[in-house]
């Protein structure tokens, strides 16, 4: 069984235009999935829909002052400028729904050996801060869930998102039971990267066979030395050589080989994991369909057995340099 997790709220977001987020790619990649690939059709997926969390359950992990002022849109213009959406409810109950939704997949990945949210990764919201598109960090917030789980002591979060995990970083700084791992683009957003537990920082241009041999080989090290009973990989394609906010230089064929190296080394080690599709930036939004999908095509091949044709477009566009965040 491979279970996906999905809300249509997570692309019901009024943005102003030009906005660079990519509201729409949540449900383009949905559809994609189940009408181009009709996998509503399969018995062996099946499709959860989470309840948003309540607010009080985030004062745990974040200052209750700033989830208060986030209900109530009391944040200073400054703090909303830093997290990069105007305020509104639908925002808010989005993003409680999304962290129900990491939530949802960590259950359903200790269920059923694997479980993909078709959103999250919110890796940039800190303790009484939100930043960088994150108001909530449904990674932290999930990873300290699934530590209340029967037969679960110790959890990595795998973060292939380019951008630095901070608020993860520094959000579990000093829980010994949840090993932060990421890996990104040393030159991009955040400017400033707190130590995770294991960072594996590339340079700018890094190519699909340097990325890969680079973290293949800090993967198998980090998962022999703590050896997690749950993964939460963040699943971020925006390592794309296309992206517009992201500068290696990674191919689509490389982010399906990444997604599948992690998949079939926690499969191999009977490791659980709960995967989340993270970043990717392109004013074209249905051009992030491709790279996120293949991290459900990884799955189906490793879980079910079913092999997916390639969806390796053919590129002609140069890729732009202006991105920031
Ligand atoms: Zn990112």
């Amino acid at each position: 069984m491979l279970p996906l997790v999905y809300h249509p709220i997570y692309s019901q977001l009024e943005l102003p235009a030009n906005h660079r987020y990519p509201i729409s790619k949540y449900r383009r990649l949905y559809q994609h999935l189940t009408e181009d690939l009709d996998l509503l059709q399969r018995s062996d997926i099946e499709i959860h829909q989470p309840v948003p969390v309540q607010a009080d359950e985030l004062k745990g992990l974040h200052h209750p002052d700033y989830i208060d002022a986030l209900l109530n849109n009391t944040l200073p213009a400054a703090k909303m400028r830093r997290i990069g959406f105007p305020w509104s409810q639908q925002l808010l109950d989005r993003t409680l729904t999304s962290t129900a939704g990491t939530r949802m997949t960590v259950e359903l990945a200790c269920r059923y050996g694997i479980s993909i949210h078709l959103s999250g990764g919110y890796h940039h919201a800190h303790h009484d801060f939100g930043s960088g598109f994150c108001l909530v960090n449904d990674l932290a917030f999930a990873a300290r869930h699934a530590l209340t789980l029967p037969g679960i002591d110790k959890v990595m979060i795998i973060d292939c998102d380019v951008h630095h995990g901070d608020g993860t970083a520094t959000l579990l700084a000093d829980d010994d039971h949840i090993i932060t791992f990421s890996v990104h683009c040393e030159k991009n957003f955040p400017a400033r990267k707190p130590d995770s537990d294991i960072d594996l920082a590339l340079p700018r241009d890094t190519n699909t066979t340097d990325y890969l041999n680079a973290f293949s080989g800090v993967l198998h090290l980090a998962l022999a030395q703590h050896q997690p009973d749950l993964v939460l990989y963040d699943a971020g394609v925006d390592i794309h050589q296309h992206d517009e906010l992201g500068y290696f230089n990674v191919s689509l064929a490389g982010i399906y080989q990444r997604d599948h190296l992690v998949l079939h080394t926690c499969r191999e080690q009977m490791i659980p994991v709960a995967a989340v599709i993270g970043g990717g930036y392109r004013h074209d939004h249905q051009t992030l369909i491709a790279p996120h999908s293949q991290l459900l095509h990884a799955a189906m091949d490793i879980y079910l057995g079913h092999r997916v044709p390639s969806l390796e477009p053919t590129f002609t566009q140069e890729k732009p340099h202006d991105g920031r965040a």
